[in-house]
């Protein structure tokens, strides 16, 4: 069912949440938010200094020291700060209270606090009710998940944007546009005899095409945008012992693979993320290929290909040590056949020259990038990092531009709101009935209206906050 969420929430239980990783740490910060908040502080709050005397003259955003107290038994010093609804986080009375980082204090404290008849928040709601309250659009709602999880600066920066409402108001915008069609539309469908000042045909298809333009901006920006969220695919394959691992280590800069001389150890799929040039890549050490009989270096094998297939990058890894062989040769053709960006590195340039050297691989391979490397000796890893940053942006990414749309969700809901602003334009250029012109305008805005939260399904917005750590 759609629904215009804002106006049928009524939210007025009073939630707690541990909002800090649980853990030992200077602090933990336990918040309350909802109607009780402030009584609750009242409550388990022993004010120190002023405010001793009459607690009620508590200032909003003002941090104050006291004593929390279970019965008569001190459970810790904390310090306290209260924020007056509409003018916090959630848009709602909200109260944190800071205590020592310990695990068993914190603990003790919430459960003082669900004892006062607080409820335990469930994951994502203080910024679901942020939401809920229209503090942030949903767009925002998931670019706090976005911030928290961003492990590159890229990643950062565009999560940042989105947290400002930039994708939100780019939407909102195309969504006017669209609102103004259909009032035009609906006027024409209700009065139609009435001499009413409406947008020509012509000046709703150029309304039209410019609200497609926009749309597909933004999906042409969309793929790069979910990889500097997700990170980039690399999937680093090539024969056992050839150096994938120390590549991969040389990349992290920490031993975190196991690196051995053991032919076909690296038996199991090893991930890591890494920056490089502030980009994050998901860096997959796969299996060596090779024919095998052993089950458990099968198994790896299998997942290598399934990887492989899922992969915005290939690395293939040779040894400049070795010659090529038949099977090298053909497992590579086939990944070139297979996968667009597929860069050859040649490894251990360091070590006596055999068969496996640039010209050659380069002839063999035609248009297939070559690079050689030393992954212990560390030489060649700079350009590397270099080649590869050009190969998966292709030059596309300019220093500055915002990528707005990085999840897949936003993606798809732009790419069938723009099917049904075409569908328009056909309906208009056909010069079919306008109740048709209608439904494609609604759909269209509809559509739009899910990225933001203003017509959505409540299923989705579940889902969304679902996603969220408890206290967030
Ligand atoms: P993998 O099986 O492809 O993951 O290969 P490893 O990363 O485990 O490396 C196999 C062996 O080659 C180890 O003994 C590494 O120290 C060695 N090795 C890796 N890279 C280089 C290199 O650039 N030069 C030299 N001389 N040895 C290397």
């Amino acid at each position: 069912m759609l629904v215009v969420v804002r106006l049928m929430v009524q939210i007025n239980d009073t939630i707690v949440g541990i909002a800090t990783p649980i853990g030992e740490g200077g602090i933990s910060i336990i918040r309350i938010s909802g109607e009780k908040a402030l009584e609750i502080l009242y409550d388990i709050f022993t004010f120190s200094g002023e405010l001793k005397k009459n607690i009620r003259d508590i200032q909003e955003r003002k941090f104050y020291l006291g004593k929390v107290y279970d019965e008569k038994r001190l459970l810790d010093q904390c310090m306290a700060v209260y924020m007056k609804g509409p003018r916090s986080y959630t848009g709602e009375d909200v109260v944190e209270i800071h205590c020592h980082g310990g695990i068993l204090v914190t603990k003790k404290i919430l459960e003082l606090i669900l004892h006062n008849g607080v409820r335990l928040a469930e994951p994502g709601e203080f910024t679901k009710r942020a939401f809920l309250n229209g503090k942030i659009n949903l767009a925002q709602a998931e670019a706090v998940i976005d911030v928290i999880t961003a492990r590159s600066d890229s990643a950062l920066d565009s999560a940042v944007k989105q947290l400002e409402g930039k994708l939100g108001e780019a939407i909102d915008g195309i969504m006017r546009n669209i609102e103004a069609m259909l009032a035009n539309v609906e006027a024409d469908i209700d009065f139609p005899d009435e001499d009413l000042d409406l947008l020509s045909v012509k000046d709703m298809e150029a309304l039209l095409e410019e609200c497609i333009k926009k749309i597909d901006a933004l999906i042409k920006e969309a793929d790069t945008g979910r990889v500097l969220r997700e990170g980039v695919n690399t999937v680093i394959v090539g024969r056992p012992n050839v150096g994938k691992s120390s590549l991969l280590n040389a990349l992290v800069r920490e031993d975190k693979a196991i690196v051995t001389n053991i032919p076909g150890t690296t038996r199991d799929i090893i991930e890591d993320y890494i920056q490089i040039k502030g980009f994050l890549f998901k860096i997959i050490d796969t299996a060596g290929f090779r024919e095998t009989e052993d089950i458990i270096e099968k198994i790896g094998l299998e997942k290598s290909y399934e990887k492989l297939q899922k992969a915005d990058l290939v690395l293939i890894v040779m040894d400049a040590s070795q010659a090529l062989l038949g099977e090298e040769h053909d497992f590579i053709k086939k990944i070139i056949e297979m996968k667009d960006k597929v860069m050859i590195i040649i490894n251990k340039v360091d070590l006596e020259k055999v068969i496996v050297r640039k010209d050659l691989v380069s002839s063999i391979f035609p248009g297939t990038k070559v690079l050689e490397i030393s992954a212990t000796e560390k030489v060649g890893l700079k350009l590397l990092e270099e080649e590869i940053i050009n190969m998966v942006f292709e030059g596309k990414l300019s220093p500055g531009q915002d990528y707005l749309v990085t999840r897949v969700r936003h993606k798809n809901l732009l790419i069938n709101a723009k099917k049904r602003l075409e569908d328009a334009r056909e309906t208009i250029s056909r010069g079919l009935a306008e109740e048709f012109l209608s439904i494609d305008l609604r759909d269209a805005w509809r559509l739009l209206g899910q990225i933001t939260g203003n017509a959505v399904d409540e299923d989705i917005i579940d889902k969304i906050f679902s996603e969220f750590c408890i206290g967030k």
